[in-house]
């Protein structure tokens, strides 16, 4: 076993970097007091708390009033839809079946629950979805809530947002997007009129677990969608998770300050293993667009031996590296991939998803790929 793992699972969770550590300590140290409480110590969390807002809005170029904090992700995928079908009236959802379960399943129980109309847009075999499907579905449809990804947690695929912001624009649809991938990894400014609603998850991109927040655009007032306090401007009740907020806000600064340079480097360690992997298993095959419009820091792919995913997986933990065989939450029961099966990619053969992040190194590639090559013959010499 090796003394260090070699994590390459980023797109599931990142390590928390020493000064993002160093926030979140001084904001449990000084955080006694209770946000909502009016006395000294009380008002001095508060400050803290906005102060985090300010931060996360200025960085994405929002207002602070329309950044509600919550646990993660899959709650503010949640709050977003069921809050659209019962104060915005949408019955009507478009969304795409590669979406994490975060959406379909609220999505698939306002369908059998409450009678919403769910229509999925066609994708190709790279993860695209078809814009002209998507116009003719808005044109069936009036007053829909179009609900897609703005990169694929498990093949990384981007959607053009602006283009299926255009269409919502057009038909007077609601435009929420999962930016749960993208937030902290690219700019994205939410003055531009893209997003209605948009998702982060801080520990996607260097914060502590169980802090997110959701982008809510101004003039679209969402009610209480956790009910029992006034936290969150009334929307969503409980005392906030300070010090988580407070990592997010640092982890997302820490993103921003040198994107750019991340961005380059971790492009040029996936473009390193999509070399090697070639080279190792020549009928190596990707998934995803991995030459068009994808995201840098995912790479998945399917290597052209019968070996049971789970196995591998477990063979990778021994030898002390984290990879994934889709989303973390399938990859704990190694289910198929519903994505790599929506776009017919066969189950015959394992896939595996790689995601990186600024720490990591091509030493570290190459040792990945001398493992797997390890694994993949001890598998063959076994055969009789
Ligand atoms: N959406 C996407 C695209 C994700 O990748 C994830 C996490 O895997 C989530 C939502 C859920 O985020 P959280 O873990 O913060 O609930």
């Amino acid at each position: 076993m090796r003394n260090r793992p070699i994590y390459l699972d980023h797109a599931a969770s990142t390590f928390v970097p020493g000064p993002v550590l160093d926030e979140v300590m001084e904001a449990l140290r000084r955080s006694q007091g209770n946000p909502s409480s009016i006395h000294g110590e009380g008002r001095k969390v508060r400050v803290m708390l906005e102060a985090a807002r300010r931060k996360v809005a200025g960085l994405l170029h929002a207002s602070p009033s329309e950044i509600v904090f919550t646990s993660g992700g899959t709650e503010a995928n949640n709050a977003v839809l069921w809050s659209c079908y019962r104060d915005y009236g949408i019955k009507t959802f478009i969304s795409s079946e590669l979406e994490h379960p975060s959406v379909i399943k609220p999505l698939e129980s306002l369908k059998r629950r409450d009678g919403a109309v769910v229509a999925y847009v066609r994708t190709d075999r790279q993860g695209h979805i078809d814009l002209n499907h998507l116009e003719e579905l808005l044109h069936r449809h009036d007053r829909a809530l179009v609900s897609l990804m703005h990169a694929n947690n498990e093949i990384g695929t981007l959607l053009p947002v602006k283009d299926v912001s255009a269409l919502c624009r057009k038909t007077g649809a609601l435009f929420h997007s999962d930016t749960v991938q993208t937030i902290g990894k690219y700019h994205v400014d939410l003055s531009l009129d893209v997003f209605d609603f948009a998702v982060a998850s801080g520990h996607k991109f260097h914060g502590p677990k169980g802090a997110g927040f959701l982008f809510v655009r101004h003039g679209l007032p969402l009610q209480p969608f956790i009910e029992g306090g006034s936290q969150e401007r009334g929307m969503r009740a409980g005392t906030e998770n300070l010090a988580g907020i407070v990592g997010l806000s640092a982890a997302l600064a820490y993103c921003y300050a040198d994107i750019e340079a991340s961005q380059r480097h971790i492009a040029d360690l996936k473009n390193h293993l999509v070399n090697r992997l070639k080279e190792v298993f020549p009928a190596v095959v990707f998934n995803g667009d991995i030459t068009g419009r994808s995201a840098y820091s995912i790479l998945n792919f399917s290597l052209p031996v019968r070996i049971d995913t789970a196995i591998l997986l477990s063979r990778l933990d021994m030898e002390g590296i984290c990879v994934s065989s889709g989303s973390a939450c399938s990859s704990g029961s190694v289910k198929g991939s519903k994505v790599l099966a929506a776009l017919g990619v066969s189950t015959d053969t394992p896939s595996l998803r790689v995601s990186f992040s600024r720490q990591n190194t091509k030493t570290e590639i190459d040792q990945f790929v001398q493992v797997l090559q390890g694994i993949v013959h001890d598998q063959f010499a076994q055969i009789p």
